[in-house]
């Protein structure tokens, strides 16, 4: 059955998958598939829909993600230049540098850019999968940076420390652990005791607290003066609920996705979002909160 949209305030964030792809194989890539066959990809289709989500919620956050985004620098500016500085936006990277882009072509981008880009969020994982970039030229970013990492069942846990401690050398560094949300369910959301990750980071780092809502939470630690996050989320983005005031059932919409083709998704489960529909939609306050701790101070 078909429910009117709810979101929280501001509006759902949107991710956008460009429109072409990256030179690594992950053994776990789970887009990768979606990228064996380029048909019907289009950047200018890509960045109608960004008009239109705009035009619906002109405060919402905005992703990209891929595929690589800084694959290719010219696209990647053209969409970006389609988003109004009221949004921001995040891009998820290798940072990948080449023969055909060196790591001065990174840098002057994030230049020519660091108005539009509220923070590059760079895969480093503990076990190295893709060509790395140097670890120097993340502090040359002219954009704030962080580090993610998904820690899968069988991570060495031995390899943590190593791992943070290289990241203490670069200036502006934050860590993001991210849980494989393939493997997350409402029951283990925020299940601490049985989480292996979050005993091994207690162990190592001071916590300092806990933010969330229904659908994602984060483990906030403080390692060395470092900012590190341990990030846990749904494998879907909507939640079906009954609001009490109204007795209306609403599908509940966290993320809105900006497929490569520039159709328009309202969950990661290939669901076309009913665009029209959402031009009604009906906001609440967005339910993410402190549970325990606060903020750094
Ligand atoms: S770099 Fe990212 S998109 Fe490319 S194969 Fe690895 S996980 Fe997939």
């Amino acid at each position: 059955m078909k429910h009117p949209y709810k979101t929280r305030e501001g509006g759902a964030t949107v991710t956008i998958f460009v429109p072409y792809d990256c030179k690594n194989h992950c053994p776990f890539c789970i887009n990768k598939g979606e990228y064996a066959d380029l048909t019907g990809f289009s950047a200018e289709k890509i960045c109608q829909s960004i008009r239109t989500m705009d035009a619906i919620t002109p405060y919402c956050d905005f992703v990209f993600t891929g595929g690589e985004p800084f694959a290719n620098l010219e696209s990647l500016q053209m969409m970006l230049d389609t988003i109004p500085t009221t949004h921001k936006v995040y891009i998820n990277t290798t940072l990948p540098v080449s023969e055909h882009q060196s790591e001065d072509d990174i840098v002057a981008f994030t230049e020519r850019n660091k108005d539009k880009i509220t923070c590059i969020n760079i895969s480093r994982h503990m076990q190295r999968y893709v060509v790395e970039s140097n670890d120097a030229l993340l502090s040359r970013l002219a954009v704030p940076f962080r580090i993610n990492c998904v820690l899968f069942k069988d991570y060495p846990s031995e390899g943590l420390v190593p791992y943070l401690e290289r990241f203490l050398k670069v200036p502006g560094a934050s860590i993001q652990f991210r849980f494989d949300y393939t493997a997350t369910t409402p029951e283990n959301l925020y299940d601490q005791e049985g989480d292996r990750i979050l005993q091994d980071l207690k162990k190592i780092a001071p916590y300092t607290g806990l933010d969330g809502c229904r659908m994602r939470c984060g483990f906030h630690f403080d390692y060395k003066g470092m900012e590190l996050t341990y990030h846990k989320t749904l494998p879907y983005s909507t939640i079906v609920e009954t609001d009490p005031k109204d007795g209306v059932t609403y599908d509940i919409l966290y993320d809105i996705l900006i497929k490569q083709n520039g159709d328009i998704h309202s969950d990661w489960t290939g669901v076309l979002m009913d665009v029209d529909a959402y031009r009604k939609v009906v906001f609440e306050p967005y339910d993410l909160h402190w549970i325990e701790g606060s903020a750094r101070a």
